[in-house]
């Protein structure tokens, strides 16, 4: 069995979801973490784990996302860990041209490491370009952390250590599919460090519905990093899940 760490499941419309859960049952898919980026998106998450026994929810703002009520929405984030939350996610740093200021990004991203840490909860984060800061600051937090994984990963090898020395996993996406440069990061990386995700949203931009990445295709990724390191599936089936779980608040 697989478990998908990270999706956007709340951003499909609530017709698609009954197919998209039936088929990630029928491939073996045993949990499915559905993250928030805002305050509506982590309060759908937090409903869809209610309806569904094998989605896990996690609430968090992600830094694309802080809106001009950013310090407000860090209070209701707070406040919604009154309910079954298996992980703060997704936050994290993302520094592009379009990006809110790093400054906010930063002071977000430290409070809901806070939240994380003040409930025992896991963090699931993002870093685009802001590898370094993320580094730094999970570095501060190292004396009181909070477990979890970083996400979508895509750096090199020596940055993929770094993390796993303050205690976090590397997530895989389907990316690793694609690049070498990823290929190459598996290859050198142990089993016991790895977990994986999809990253699932609704793609419009696919014309064909059939090529949509959804929860189910986790498989595909098990099976590069099989094919990667000449583990056999099964193998990897178990030890990402149980490396899934080691953090996971079920
Ligand atoms: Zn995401």
């Amino acid at each position: 069995m697989f478990i998908d760490i990270h999706t956007h499941l709340p951003q499909y419309d609530d017709e698609e979801l009954s197919g998209i859960v039936s088929r990630w049952r029928s491939n073996n898919v045993k949990f499915v973490v559905s993250t928030g980026t805002t305050i509506e998106d982590s309060r759908k998450s937090i409903s869809l784990s209610n309806k569904y026994y094998d989605v896990l929810s996690g609430i968090g703002l992600h830094p694309s996302d802080l809106t001009s009520e950013w310090k407000k929405d860090l209070q209701e984030i707070k406040k919604l860990t009154n309910n079954k939350i298996s992980m703060i996610s997704e936050i994290g740093l993302d520094y592009q041209e379009s990006s809110p200021k790093k400054v906010e990004q930063i002071e977000a991203f430290e409070f809901q490491i806070q939240i994380a840490l003040d409930n025992n909860l896991p963090i699931v984060f993002h870093t685009r370009n802001a590898m370094e800061d993320t580094y730094e600051i999970l570095k501060n937090f190292s004396f009181t952390y909070a477990p979890g994984a970083i996400h979508y990963f895509d750096g090199n090898y020596d940055q993929a250590k770094n993390m796993i020395n303050l205690g976090y996993k590397i997530s895989f996406a389907k990316t690793l599919l694609r690049y070498d440069h990823l290929k190459e990061v598996a290859k050198k990386l142990s089993l016991k460090d790895m977990v994986i995700e999809t990253d699932s949203y609704p793609q419009h931009f696919k014309k064909n519905r059939e090529r949509w990445t959804e929860p189910k295709d986790v498989k595909l990724v098990a099976e590069e990093i099989s094919k990667i390191k000449k583990i056999k599936l099964d193998d990897v089936a178990q030890i990402t899940t149980s490396n899934s779980l080691s953090f996971i608040k079920i």
